[in-house]
């Protein structure tokens, strides 16, 4: 298999493969926050994120979510469909944290009565701003037709994976997701992991996601791993 280096992000690696609907992509140990501004590294963090985003792209594939992943191939590779990324994130969330406890000025952990969903556009040299569907429009990223059905899944992935997770006593809090298009249609790409949601455990609050790593609170690599464990049930 040919394994050309298509692109080099942050956290991960996607090579090219003999195919060309298929790539290759690769978890590394390394750990950003704030931009690209805070560096370093979370030891097994690539495995473990490989292992749990596998496990919930089958999940969300049961339940008729389209994504990219095909199979894992390896400890740290996932075989997934090659998508044209759609330049937006697109986070939910249930619970108040992070950015939207800043910007509102409302406590970490305040419950939101409904799921709020936002759109940052994908763009490192302008730190991923907050966007509207306006903008959105402006920008040309995605239809509104795609927009509505960017939101539909979001929202069908926060409603599967919260209920999964309370089984195993995990809180979801919040989450970012990534789509992007091939064979004429809109496909859930990218991670699904600690490094890009909020998982808090549902009794005692402690934080078992990437926020360890951002707020310099230790345990991040342990966090990981009991992440893990509790998938895995
Ligand atoms: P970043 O680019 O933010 O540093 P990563 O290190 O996670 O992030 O890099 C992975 C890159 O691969 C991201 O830009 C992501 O949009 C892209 N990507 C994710 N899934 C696919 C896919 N199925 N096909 C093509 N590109 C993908
Ligand atoms: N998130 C992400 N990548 C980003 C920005 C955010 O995966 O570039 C995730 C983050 O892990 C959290 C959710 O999106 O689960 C909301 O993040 P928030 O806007 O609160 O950002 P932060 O507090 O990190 O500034």
């Amino acid at each position: 298999m040919a394994d050309r280096l298509l692109y080099e992000g942050k956290a991960k690696q996607v090579f090219e493969t003999d195919d060309p609907s298929l790539v290759l992509v690769y978890f590394k140990d390394d750990a950003t926050a704030f931009n690209g501004e805070k560096k370093g590294r979370i030891d097994s963090k690539g495995r473990l994120n490989n292992a749990m985003s596998s496990l919930f792209f089958e999940l969300l594939a049961k339940e008729g979510v389209p994504t990219h992943f095909v199979r894992a191939v390896d400890e740290r590779t996932m075989l997934v469909k090659k998508l044209s990324i759609i330049p937006l994130e697109v986070v939910v969330r249930n619970v108040v944290a992070g950015s939207l406890a800043r910007r509102l000025g409302w406590p970490e952990g305040k419950a939101l009565a409904k799921p709020v969903l936002e759109l940052y556009y994908k763009d490192d040299g302008l730190g991923d701003p907050l966007i509207n569907r306006s903008h959105v429009d402006a920008l040309g990223a995605a239809t509104p037709g795609e927009l509505d059905e960017l939101s539909g899944l979001g929202l069908k992935v926060n409603g599967i994976l919260s209920a999964y997770l309370l089984e195993r006593k995990v809180r979801l809090v919040d989450f970012k997701l990534e789509f992007g298009r091939a064979d004429g249609r809109i496909w859930l790409g990218d991670e699904i992991s600690p490094d890009t949601c909020r998982f808090w455990d549902a009794d005692t609050g402690e934080r078992l996601d990437k926020d360890r790593f951002r707020r310099d609170m230790g345990g991040v690599e342990e966090a990981y791993q009991e992440m893990y464990r509790r998938l895995r049930g």
